[in-house]
């Protein structure tokens, strides 16, 4: 099963993304921690795409689709991919459905997670991720067990540079202008389902489930 995870910046894509995979297993590709990774590693991928994260614009289409058909080249993505942060242009959303349609393939169901814009602001101001295996967590609606250490692998926790008011209302303008339309295009293809994502984690876990299940049937 190939599943897109669709939602604004601070949505709970992560979040739901660590419930979902082992749900589905299928293997999670974030294009944003692919760029942090390369970025971590000073590789020529990371520096180019570090002048579009710090301001909170969009990578080049050319290069995150080749980085991120590379990634779901590998052998562990075999049994099914979610895709979290990418497709985010339209360009991206028919690069994957002409890759995946070349393998017998195809994206099975997109998943647009709702939220408001000014929830979205306080969830982003208020984020903190692993540095070793990406979990995030929020200072005030779940915080880690121990103070700046993960819960799932003890590594320390740390706030995005991107994750300031003034990138992240950027951020978002670039969600609604340039992603938002990637809505419609699964939402004619038969694949579109919509998730209200201003509740609980886990009620939006739940939610999730029940509307992939349903789907299914
Ligand atoms: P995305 O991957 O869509 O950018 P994250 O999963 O990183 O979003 O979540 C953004 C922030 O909001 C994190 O601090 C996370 O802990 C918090 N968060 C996620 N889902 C919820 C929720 N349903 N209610 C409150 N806070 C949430
Ligand atoms: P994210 O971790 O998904 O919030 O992404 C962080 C940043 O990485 C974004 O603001 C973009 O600069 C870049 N990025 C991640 N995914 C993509 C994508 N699919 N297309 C273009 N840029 C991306």
């Amino acid at each position: 099963m190939n599943v897109v995870l669709l939602g604004a910046p601070g949505a709970g894509k992560g979040t739901q993304a660590a419930v979902l995979t082992k749900q589905l297993g299928v293997v999670h590709v974030a294009s944003g921690d692919l760029f942090r990774k390369a970025l971590s590693e000073n590789t020529e991928l990371g520096l180019l795409a570090k002048s579009y994260m710090e301001k909170g614009d969009l990578v080049p289409d050319e290069v995150t689709i080749e980085m991120v058909l590379e990634r779901i080249r590998q052998p562990d993505c075999a049994p099914g991919v979610l895709f979290d942060g990418f497709p985010r242009t339209l360009s991206q959303a028919q690069a994957l459905d002409e890759k995946l349609d070349g393998e017998g393939k195809r994206i099975d169901r997109a998943v647009y997670i709702e939220v408001p814009e000014e929830e979205l602001v306080k969830r982003l101001s208020g984020r903190w991720i692993c540095r070793e295996c990406q979990t995030p967590y929020h200072s005030e609606s779940s915080p880690p067990k121990v103070a700046g250490k993960c819960d799932v692998c003890g590594g320390e926790l740390y706030q995005r540079a991107d994750d300031t008011e003034e990138t992240v209302r950027e951020r978002l303008k670039v969600f609604f202008s340039q992603t938002l339309p990637i809505v419609e295009y699964y939402e004619k293809q038969g694949k579109l389902l919509r998730v209200d994502g201003d509740r609980d984690i886990e009620e939006v876990s739940a939610a999730i489930a029940r509307l992939l299940e349903a789907g299914n049937a």
